[in-house]
């Protein structure tokens, strides 16, 4: 049975940070992901700046991505609103992001095997993994399997269980949209962003409570009829072309709280926790925290032992630090914006206090972050 010193479950952001990480720490890691890159995700594809220092210190090149410096908020009913963003960020396809990075890590020897595990038995001594394909032994099993996967169910997690209210559908779109501006456009059961990407295609990706979604027969219709229903969106997309020949589409999106740690199992990205997608947050935390959890592993033995425990603890208790205020407030911010009226208050306020909208999306970031 081939054996691996740290086997990653789940090649996306934060798996293939840790893995680089690792690798430069010169550990033997094995990134197990289901699907080849380079493919499209569902996300809505706006890159926080304060991970672009790190991606440029470990070879991952997107300076062809637009780089975006303002937010407009516009509600169904009303104008929109427009703020400066603190740091910013960059509008990059899943496509090119997972795929680069996949790149480095490769080029770097990390193993990347292209298969789905079915089952991971962690253990005291070392563990074990079953995939589609085969049996592995591994010193130490890091989680990076994304917000649900059929291994969250295998390890009994508490939020599988639970029905989830969200869903989220994702199209892009030839139009012409400014490529410094990130959109965030409310509407009834749910909020979208609009963003150029490095194609120079538009994404629109949204988020719709199931109960909504289920007045539309397909994502096709419900995309079509959400756009024609605002005024911002209709402006926007109204008479765009959608550029894949079906919306991608996912459900069962939870953001209840999750463990960062389970026997002998660390977790990072959206398997240690999902935050609000308005936030935009989530892939510099997918990747901060897969560098954060590769730099404890690297402190620590490959293979699980007594003393481990108290480091597992110490790694959770880093992790709740540096993003619990980014999780209340996106918490808070999601509350409020899914409530028609009290949007229709931020953005009237909004347009008195030209502050307050850059404040607000201060409290979901972190600084730059430096190698
Ligand atoms: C609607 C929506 C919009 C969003 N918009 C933004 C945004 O604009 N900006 C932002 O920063 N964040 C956004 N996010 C959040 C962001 O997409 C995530 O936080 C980020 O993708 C997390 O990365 P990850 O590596 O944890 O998970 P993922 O990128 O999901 O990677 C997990 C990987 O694990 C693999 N996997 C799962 N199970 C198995 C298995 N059994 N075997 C092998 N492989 C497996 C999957 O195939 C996947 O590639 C959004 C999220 C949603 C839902």
């Amino acid at each position: 049975m081939e054996f691996t010193e740290i086997a990653i479950a789940g090649g996306g952001l934060a798996g293939l940070t840790a893995a680089i990480e690792l690798r430069c720490m010169g550990r033997d890691v094995t990134v197990f992901e289901k699907h080849p890159y380079p493919r499209h995700k569902v996300c809505g594809e706006y890159l926080s700046a304060e991970v672009l220092p790190y991606l440029e210190s470990v070879g991952v090149d997107i300076s062809d991505a637009p780089r975006i410096t303002r937010l407009r908020l516009q509600s169904e009913r009303g104008r929109p609103v427009f703020a400066d963003l603190p740091l910013g960020g960059l509008g990059i396809s899943r496509y090119a992001l997972d795929h680069r990075l996949c790149e480095a890590a490769s080029g770097l020897g990390v193993r990347l095997r292209f298969e789905t595990i079915r089952e991971i038995n962690p253990g005291e001594t070392g563990s074990s993994l079953r995939t589609d394909a085969g049996n592995y032994r591994a010193g130490r099993i890091l989680a990076t399997w994304g917000k649900r996967s059929n291994l969250d169910r295998q390890q009994d997690r508490p939020f599988f269980a639970r029905k989830s209210q969200w869903m989220a559908i994702k199209n892009h779109y030839q139009a012409d949209y400014p490529s410094d501006q990130v959109g965030l456009y409310t509407f009834r059961g749910g909020y979208g962003g609009l963003s150029v990407t490095e194609t120079g295609a538009l994404n629109f990706c949204f988020l719709i409570r199931q109960k909504r979604f289920a007045y539309y027969n397909s994502p096709e219709t419900c995309a079509k009829e959400i756009i024609a229903a605002h005024p911002g969106l209709r402006e926007a997309l109204g008479e765009a072309k959608p550029l894949f020949s079906r919306p991608l589409a996912i459900s069962q999106i939870s953001f209840d709280a999750k463990k960062r740690h389970r026997n002998q199992v660390l977790f990072a990205g959206d398997a240690a926790q999902l935050i609000h997608p308005l936030t935009g947050n989530g892939m510099a935390m997918a990747i901060l925290g897969g560098r954060m959890l590769a730099r404890q592993l690297g402190q620590q033995a490959g293979v699980p032992g007594p003393g481990n425990g108290v480091a597992n603890e110490d790694y959770s208790g880093k992790w709740d630090t540096a993003f619990r205020g980014r999780l209340l407030s996106g918490r808070a911010l999601q509350w409020l914006l899914t409530r028609s009226r009290m949007t229709d208050v931020l953005v009237r306020m909004a347009g008195s206090f030209p502050g307050l909208l850059p404040l607000i999306v201060s409290k979901t970031h972190g600084p730059p972050v430096h190698p």
